[in-house]
């Protein structure tokens, strides 16, 4: 079964599901393989595809990756689109519910609790009820929003939001490589990079930077690493692969061109959170769901979360997936607790 096809959903009886899973990412795909293997009767909203303003995709970050080499059992690799393909015949193998669309907000005031659904990602078309809910709708890379970053970043041609994830792949060795971004991520990125490029150039907006000095530090000791300060990102040029960049001076607004065989970008994510505003859950300081303890629950009783929705550090497919589990135990045995078969 491939990620655009799946049997039709049936609805259970009483019209409320036992567990609503919103997010198609590691983290819902693996709450789902759990929660089904539980008999819990699993429904997945996937989500639609959108741009906002970067692409947005049913199964999440991993649709943006080409090649996933640091996913345990996957000795040869395996492209992200591939990965979460299988995730989702998995779950659907032990009758996970599958629907096709967004979910727009949802009451958690009530008891089941009730979200609004939407089949073109914008305007309500539904409701759906559920007596517990896992949040798994993942996290945005920020990108710089031109045309040819995203054209390269959806064609593999060199363009990417996760060093970590495609930096180590041979296209990008001993090459020269640009990391756009000051904070921690970027420093962070731009490190593991220096392993492998011939030179690591840091792009950064401004005269300082913002990352933790230790992070700074640590790029900076590196023989082949350089900032260029002041600069933004104005064009990428390369048509099947990236060639290099065109700059843009901030305080002359002189421009100049930077051939590079990579670009990582590293100017934040953003938590995929809107659609839970006004629902009462409780956010971290960076807008992440906020998890009590080393679990997933979150502030209201019977609503978890798991995955880079409320985990702005590690942001691995595979942390992803077992905060997906997590979620997945932690929301059987709460309906247990609750008396809910
Ligand atoms: P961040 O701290 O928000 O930094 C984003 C960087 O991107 C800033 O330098 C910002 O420039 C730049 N930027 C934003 N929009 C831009 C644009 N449109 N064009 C060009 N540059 C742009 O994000 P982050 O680095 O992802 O870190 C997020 C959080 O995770 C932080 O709290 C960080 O400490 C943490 N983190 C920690 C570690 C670690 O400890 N190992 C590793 C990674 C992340 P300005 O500086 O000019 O605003």
């Amino acid at each position: 079964m491939s990620s655009t096809e799946h049997q039709p959903h049936t609805p259970p009886a009483d019209g409320v599901h036992k567990v609503l899973i919103i997010g198609s990412g590691p983290a819902g795909w693996t709450a789902a393989i759990y929660a089904a293997r539980a008999q819990l009767q699993p429904v997945v909203y996937e989500g639609v595809a959108k741009q906002d303003p970067g692409p947005v995709l049913p199964g999440g970050q991993l649709m943006l990756t080409t090649e996933v080499e640091n996913y345990p059992g996957f000795p040869h690799g395996v492209t992200g689109p591939k990965m979460m393909d299988d995730f989702k015949a998995q779950a659907a193998r032990f009758g996970t519910g599958i629907v096709s669309e967004d979910i727009l907000s949802c009451d958690f005031s009530k008891r089941p609790f009730v979200m609004t659904t939407s089949r073109d990602g914008k305007t309500a078309s539904g409701q759906v009820k559920a007596h517990s809910v896992i949040i798994s709708t993942g996290a945005v890379a920020n990108w710089i929003g031109l045309e040819n970053e995203m054209r390269l970043a959806r064609s593999g041609g060199g363009v990417s939001a996760c060093a970590v994830c495609d930096g180590a792949l041979p296209a990008f060795r001993n090459q020269d490589l640009a990391v756009v971004g000051g904070g921690d991520t970027a420093m962070e990125e731009a490190t593991y990079l220096t392993k492998f490029a011939k030179t690591v150039y840091i792009i950064h907006r401004r005269d300082s930077l913002r990352a933790s000095k230790i992070m700074q530090d640590r790029f900076l000791s590196r023989p082949n690493a350089k900032v260029l300060w002041n600069k933004v990102v104005v064009d990428v040029l390369g048509e099947h692969v990236i060639s290099g960049l065109v700059l843009e001076d901030t305080v002359t607004k002189a421009r100049s061109e930077l051939p590079v065989k990579g670009l990582f970008v590293a100017i934040g994510h953003t938590p995929a959170t809107r659609f839970l505003k006004g629902s009462g859950i409780e956010f971290d300081e960076s807008g992440y769901v906020l998890l009590k303890n080393r679990n997933s629950y979150t502030n209201i009783p019977g609503v978890f979360a798991g995955g880079d929705v409320a985990d702005a550090h590690y942001r691995q497919a595979v942390t992803a997936a077992g905060m997906g589990c997590v979620a997945a135990l932690d929301a059987e045995r709460w309906l247990a607790a609750n008396n809910v078969h």
